[in-house]
């Protein structure tokens, strides 16, 4: 089982959707910890990614994720563009040429992704960051590959260690982003980034798993 070039411009097409969809529910996340613009940020960054989608239809994956990366680093203010803009630029570097994917090759691209983020932010597990929910959700992925888990069990669990590791955030004082500005006060809330971050695994296990 391999995801296909078309099966990843269809999971940033719903990256898009999720995003959209949620935009208000991360909005009031933010507010509550941070400056009210996360929902907003992310929306119009996977907007403007939507828009430039039909540049790279025909481009390898590794091109894809590359120019979603680019797109959302000049479209996305604050913490969240730049940090996100790593992400797919670093998922891409480790897919370029590739016209599909094994799990293998997903895993080691998104061990990529949150090793980028993780260097540009400086944020370690544990931050109340959007890397709880990615860091969780890469192990589960090496776990379910060592344990023979077929694409989809691996798919899922990775989503599911995404959602606990975000839940996981609730209680923590944050030490990275402006949500570090409130101390003791940030504890109590869930760090939108870390929903962010499972809403986009979430949409790719929902893409690239049947059922
Ligand atoms: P800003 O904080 O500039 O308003 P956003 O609201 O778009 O940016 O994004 C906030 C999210 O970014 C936080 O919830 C957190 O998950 C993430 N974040 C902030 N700083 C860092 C960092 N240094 N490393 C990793 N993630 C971070
Ligand atoms: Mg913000």
């Amino acid at each position: 089982m391999t995801i296909s070039r078309a099966a990843a411009l269809q999971w940033i097409e719903n990256c898009a959707g999720v995003i959209a969809r949620n935009r208000e529910y991360l909005i009031a996340l933010d507010a509550a910890i941070g400056d009210a613009d996360h929902g907003a940020n992310m929306d119009r960054g996977f907007q403007a990614v939507l828009a430039r989608l039909p540049e790279t239809a025909d481009k390898d994956i590794g091109a894809i994720f590359k120019a979603v990366g680019m797109t959302l680093v000049s479209t996305v203010g604050g913490a969240g563009g730049p940090l996100y803009g790593t992400f797919y630029l670093q998922a891409g570097g480790k897919l370029s040429g590739k016209a599909e994917m094994s799990l293998e090759e997903w895993a080691a691209a998104l061990e990529a992704a949150v090793n980028g983020v993780m260097q540009r932010g400086k944020a370690e597990a544990g931050d109340k960051t959007m890397v709880d929910a990615l860091l969780p959700a890469v192990s589960a992925l090496k776990a379910s590959i060592d344990e023979n888990k077929t694409l989809e069990q691996a798919l899922h669990a990775s989503a599911e260690a995404a959602r606990r590791g975000m839940e996981a955030t609730i209680p923590l004082v944050a030490r990275k982003g402006r949500a570090s500005y409130l101390g003791e006060r940030s504890a109590g809330h869930q760090d939108p980034g870390a929903t962010s971050s499972y809403l986009l695994l979430k949409a790719a296990a929902d893409t690239w798993a049947d059922g």
